[in-house]
């Protein structure tokens, strides 16, 4: 598995056409004429493309369309061929140190990234559209085509060019694409996030059989960057939910699934890339499965459904597509049970942001509020478990045994992060390696991971918690010799690629010492050559250079040429070549040195090359183990960074269970009780029960309300974010918690905008509570907050009057419902199992002041108008809606509307009567603060005016 023969640019550049003086070796001087480039904008150094005429036909000579322009060149014809095959990404074609895009995919590229378009040669008697990215930047260029939507393919050159040589001075070298980038596909570090999961999901899809009234969708999802690969079904429901928690960087489906109408508007909003039926073949999924793990029957993994086989096999054939046939170490594929994970659609997800927020950042959202991992594969995994909390207790007091031990082993625990700290990113760097993508900084990611995972297992000791004691286990597993191997062979500065030397370690490998010793001397002689000559023939300025096409040459300007090309010094100077204001020359000499340099450094590179592939084969041959120290790793830093998060933040150990309890004592939001205490504020703490009352077999429902501000959106969220904290196996922000396991969380709040799928605020809310009446089970956990707001006072409440009812007798569910509607209060009468409760609120002078505390009963009042003027709405404005509110509150509700407007006429609100008069005191106040100037005051004078300032305030009006 070894990378194609890099390049010999100096070779390409005759074949390519660009000007021969330019090529460039990046180690070498560069001399003479500018590289010649496409990518002006991204190549201070470029200049119009010399000579095209031998990648297309021959240029069009004048306005007249010669037979010639019909003729298609042997490039030409491999680049059309190898087009052919890729329709529908943009090819980056290798051309010595460029890959070069032609025709469209030149337009499409210029335009997204930004650089200019140039034309190459004709085509049909047609300009050739091109442009172009430098190797060594291209995955910069490749990670804004793809975030932009575009996918690559990415051809280099799979001969020397030499070879190519060999078989006639025109021929064209041998080129394949040897890998197609897709979103879905990504394995370097620079287009991937260190934090986050890249998923690649299949979806497939079986119509509903006799038995069956729905259809069912197979999933697969899996990170070719890290090898985690999993399996499970769903219904159309669970679908949304599915993609929603995967957050997928891409979704193949089947064609015909991408052409169905129910689905269209559904998938529109995705990144899917619809393939060919072949890949969701049911018939071989197996043995496609089979295969690439090289066993003779998936059943060694588990068994499966033939939706989950088939959507397994269609990633399975996607990922050696576009890895053109390698194979990345995969975990074998795990089955999800479906009901394994707590069901959260993507409406709650977002509402409850608990990856991300409402406006789409990590900060601020509840994974940013907890997240103390140290290492990017414990941010990763820490993100996925709170995806998908569990629903199995006994899976989720595992995992909370595990940060238990943490939390009370505190030496342990810092111990255990300080070695984290230095865990390089195993999994991503083993993939690399084993793509043949890798670099030395790959190997010495595996040398370092690795001497971390022995030195933790070697720390942890005896009578961990079971995730812990199979972490440890894990991480002794890999034969230390290969970490010994690999920090014995690597030096300690690494460079990015393979291909720049320099990587291994002096001292390792004999030959190589010796190799590198002739190079480095032959430097220092031709260095001395240099001093000689300039002394031989009295020229100061005679300077020993190197080009790809001549080597070494003598170079002296235009007026010392003369000298060297008149007898004596003719003898030894041979002219090479004349340029505009130098002369060039070669000696024997040199040209004797000049192949003993070349000879030790391509040897030195040689060997380094040879050892690299001895230790990337030495890596590949122990990536299932490396994969599971890579995966022991990141449980342990999640353990440890949630007992982390846990003792920083005062959080106790939930307890779950199989009953229907919902107690939590003392509970707090995790991400506001940050925020404010960053801001120096304490947050209060509440409870909250909703247990099914004794003798009864379905939970409470909360109605909680208080005016707006109160916290009454923040208590509800704080409940459900402590459930899904507690079944992730996290620690929660309480004093106590008692959970009976949720298996579906929904929450909604009232009136929020989807205008990007051209809903009507009312609508989305209606279709999300319908959605919630339509599936909560006994399981559920509801959060309503506000339902039945964006609409008319009257349907606004009958609705939510309706779903209350709805969720007491038919769902049954634990449920929070904030409103503000008080009328809903009245329910309690009827409905044994709701339950008021209001958030506490003072007035005091006139002001509002917010308690933030839950208590039982219901809200006497809105204080609208208190929180409006707090908000600082105009003082007229505040006085005119307290005489409409007196007026309303006086008014019989049910009158009719005309008579109210009688006693209010519209426009009394401009009459200056309503503002209130001025405060003398307040006034001279306004003066006295006006007049001062801080700057000018000594500290003493600052003291007396404050003085004065307390008697100005004092003053009776
Ligand atoms: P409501 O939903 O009643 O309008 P919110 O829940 O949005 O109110 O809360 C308003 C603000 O009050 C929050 O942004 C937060 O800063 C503060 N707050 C809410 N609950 C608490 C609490 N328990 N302790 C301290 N501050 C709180």
């Amino acid at each position: 598995m070894q990378a194609p023969a890099p390049p010999r640019p100096p070779e390409d550049a005759a074949e390519t056409g660009r000007p021969a003086d330019g090529a460039s070796d990046s180690r070498a001087p560069r001399v003479g004429a500018p590289k010649a480039h496409a990518a002006a904008a991204a190549l201070p150094d470029a200049a119009p493309v010399a000579g095209a005429s031998d990648f297309a036909a021959a240029p069009a000579a004048g306005p007249a369309r010669s037979a010639a322009d019909a003729r298609v060149t042997p490039m030409m014809e491999q680049y059309l061929q190898i087009k052919t095959a890729h329709p529908d990404a943009l090819l980056f074609y290798r051309m010595g140190d460029f890959y070069e895009l032609f025709f469209a995919d030149a337009e499409a590229a210029s335009r997204t990234l930004g650089i200019v378009l140039t034309k190459r040669g004709k085509h049909l008697g047609e300009d050739i559209p091109m442009c172009g990215v430098p190797v060594e930047r291209a995955e910069e260029y490749l990670h804004r085509l793809i975030a932009r939507g575009h996918r690559v393919a990415v051809c280099e050159q799979t001969e020397d060019p030499a070879e190519a040589k060999k078989r006639g001075g025109k021929s064209v070298v041998q080129r394949a694409v040897v890998r197609l980038v897709t979103p879905g596909t990504l394995t370097e570090d620079t287009l991937l996030d260190a934090r986050r999961n890249n998923f690649l999901m299949a979806v497939t899809r079986a119509r509903p059989s006799t038995s069956e009234s729905e259809a069912r969708f197979g999933i697969a999802v899996l990170d070719i960057s890290t090898g985690e690969f999993r399996v499970g079904e769903c219904d159309r429901a669970g679908l949304g939910g599915e993609v929603a928690r995967v957050e997928p960087g891409e979704i193949i489906i089947a064609d015909a699934l991408y052409g169905e109408p129910d689905l269209a508007a559904f998938w529109r909003t995705l990144p899917v890339t619809p393939l060919t039926r072949d890949v969701f073949d049911g018939a071989t999924a197996e043995r496609r499965l089979a295969q690439y793990f090289a066993v003779a029957t998936t059943e060694a993994f588990g068994t499966f459904t033939r939706l989950e086989l088939t959507a397994a096999a269609a990633c399975i054939t996607y990922v050696e597509r576009t890895q053109l046939g390698q194979r990345p170490p995969l975990s074998p594929p795990a089955r999800e049970a479906s009901g394994a994970a707590m069901a959260i659609d993507s409406a709650t997800r977002a509402n409850l942001e608990l990856t991300r927020t409402l406006a789409g950042e990590r900060t601020g959202s509840l994974l940013a509020a907890i997240d103390r991992t140290v290492t990017a594969a414990g941010s990763r995994l820490l993100a996925r478990r709170l995806a998908a909390p569990l629903t199995d207790p006994d899976a989720i007091h595992a995992r909370l045994d595990a940060v238990s031990f943490f939390v009370s082993e505190t030496m342990l625990r810092h111990e255990v992060r300080e070695r984290l700290k230095a865990a390089p990113d195993l999994a991503r760097a083993l993939t690399r390696l084993v793509l043949g993508r890798g670099g030395p900084r790959d190997l010495a990611a595996i040398r370092d991971g690795l001497e971390a995972a022995s030195a933790l297992a070697r720390r942890l000791g005896s009578a961990m918690p079971a995730e812990i004691a199979a972490a440890q286990t894990a991480l002794a597993a890999p034969d230390p010799s290969l970490a010994q191997e690999l920090a014995a062979a690597l030096a300690d500065d690494l460079p990015l690629s393979r291909r720049d030397g320099g990587f291994i370690r002096t001292g390792y490998d004999g030959a190589l010492d010796e190799a590198r010793a002739l190079r480095d001397e032959s430097r220092r002689v031709i260095a001395a050559l240099q001093a000689r000559y300039a002394e031989e023939t009295g020229i100061r300025a005679l300077k020993i250079r190197h080009n790809n096409v001549l080597g070494y040459f003598v170079e002296v300007s235009a007026q010392h040429g003369e000298k060297l090309m008149a007898p004596p010094l003719n003898a030894t100077f041979i002219h090479r070549q004349t340029l505009a204001g130098q002369v060039r020359f070669s000696t024997t000499e040199l040209s004797g040195l000049e192949a003993k340099i070349a000879n030790a450094a391509e040897r030195a590179l040689g060997i380094e090359g040879a050892t690299f592939d001895r230790l990337a084969s030495a890596v590949t041959a122990m990536a299932g183990a490396i994969r599971a120290a890579a995966e022991a790793l990141a449980s342990l830093d999640v353990a440890a960074a949630l007992a982390q998060l846990a003792s920083e933040q005062n959080y106790v150990r939930p307890d779950v269970d199989r009953s229907l309890d919902f107690v939590v004592s003392g509970g707090r939001h995790p991400v506001v009780e940050q925020a404010i205490r960053h801001d120096g504020g304490p947050f209060v703490a509440n409870d909250c029960d909703l247990s099914p009352p004794q003798g009864t077999d379905a939970g409470r429902i909360w109605l909680i309300t208080g005016p707006n501000m109160a916290g009454k959106s923040t208590f509800l969220r704080q409940n459900a974010l402590i459930a899904v904290l507690a079944q992730m196996g996290s620690f929660v922000p309480a004093s106590a918690a008692r959970i009976g396991v949720v298996d579906r969380l929904f929450s909604r709040v009232g009136a929020a905008d989807d205008l990007a799928r051209g809903r009507s605020t009312f609508m989305v809310e209606m279709v999300e509570t319908a959605a919630i009446l339509n599936q909560a089970g006994p399981r559920a956990l509801v959060i309503l907050d506000e339902i039945g707001r964006g609409t008319a006072t009257f349907d606004g409440l009958s609705i939510a009057w309706a779903a209350i009812e709805h969720l007491h007798e038919t769902n049954r569910c634990r449920a929070l419902f904030a409103t503000h509607f008080h009328e809903l209060t009245a329910l309690a009468a009827q409905l044994p199992r709701l339950h008021n409760a209001t958030v506490r609120v003072k007035e005091w002078h006139g002001e509002v002041v917010f308690l933030h505390e839950v208590v039982a009963g219901a809200a006497d009042r809105s204080y609208g108008i208190q929180v409006a003027k707090l908000a600082g709405l105009p003082a007229p404005v505040i006085e005119r809606a307290k005489v409409v509110l007196a007026a309303l509150e006086a008014e019989d509700r049910g009158a009719p509307g005309h008579k109210l407007i009688d006693d209010l006429p519209l426009f009394a609100a401009a009459r200056p009567a309503a503002a209130p008069p001025p405060d003398p005191a307040a006034q001279a106040l306004k003066e006295a603060v006006d007049a001062l100037d801080p700057d000018a005051l000594s500290p003493r004078e600052a003291l007396d005016v404050l003085y004065r300032l307390k008697v100005t305030a004092a003053r009776k009006p």
